[in-house]
């Protein structure tokens, strides 16, 4: 986060002289403890300060970028997943194309009877299974998914810093959020490299 001038006098302040009261610290400033107490409140909510009753405030001593990971250590997979598109693995290469357009998607993952994940579909498999002259409602998707147990996948309790570093790892789009039952896995959201956009936006302008 960007500080005003004030706040890193204030933060040099509290360094110097703390445990201080805000009241001193606006005698300092020449300031009424009115016009800096959303400054203290802003600088104890970002973590650079702590603020004692009775006491006053003191310099925590963590650095910006100490706060931002502590920051990013709270985002979790099940805060930023979405809905993820889900398709039978006995469907064609034809619909799971249809299916991709209509949810909007990149990644399609792919579940049998009991909801289980089997596979995944990005759109280059799709794009190969459509080079040549094979009727596309003719073949079906369980031929040229990616399948299990080739499939890397995510956690809703899961850092999200943790899946953004498996999809820079694997070089893939999209990662199956998922939750272990009796048949297997069920698929119960997605993570894709939008997702962790969206999170580092949020993260740099979330105040
Ligand atoms: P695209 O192929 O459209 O660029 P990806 O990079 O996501 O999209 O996919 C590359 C390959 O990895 C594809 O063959 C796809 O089936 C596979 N793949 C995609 N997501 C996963 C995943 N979560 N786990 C394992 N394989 C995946």
């Amino acid at each position: 986060m960007e500080l005003s001038d004030r706040q890193e006098t204030i933060i040099e302040i509290v360094k110097e002289n703390g445990p201080i009261t805000g009241e001193k610290i606006s005698s300092q400033l020449n300031l009424s403890r009115a016009t800096i107490r959303p400054d203290l409140a802003i600088l104890t909510m970002a973590g650079f300060l702590d603020a004692r009753p009775r006491v006053g405030y003191f310099y925590t001593g963590k650095t910006g970028s100490e706060l931002l990971t502590e920051k990013v250590k709270q985002y979790k997979v099940k805060d930023f997943q979405s809905v993820p598109v889900v398709v039978k693995e006995n469907i064609s290469v034809y619909d799971a194309i249809s299916s991709m357009f209509l949810g909007d998607v990149g990644t399609l993952f792919v579940v049998d009877d009991n909801g289980s994940l089997t596979g995944v579909l990005s759109r280059k498999d799709l794009l190969r299974a459509s080079l040549g002259n094979q009727d596309l409602n003719a073949v079906p998707i369980h031929i040229i998914m990616t399948r299990m147990p080739n499939i890397t996948v995510c956690e809703p309790n899961e850092l999200l810093i943790e899946s953004a570093k498996k999809l820079i790892d694997k070089q893939i789009d999209g990662l199956p959020v998922v939750k272990e039952n009796n048949y297997g896995l069920q698929v119960v959201g997605r993570i894709t490299k939008t997702t962790i956009t969206r999170a580092f936006v949020d993260l740099i302008l979330d105040e």
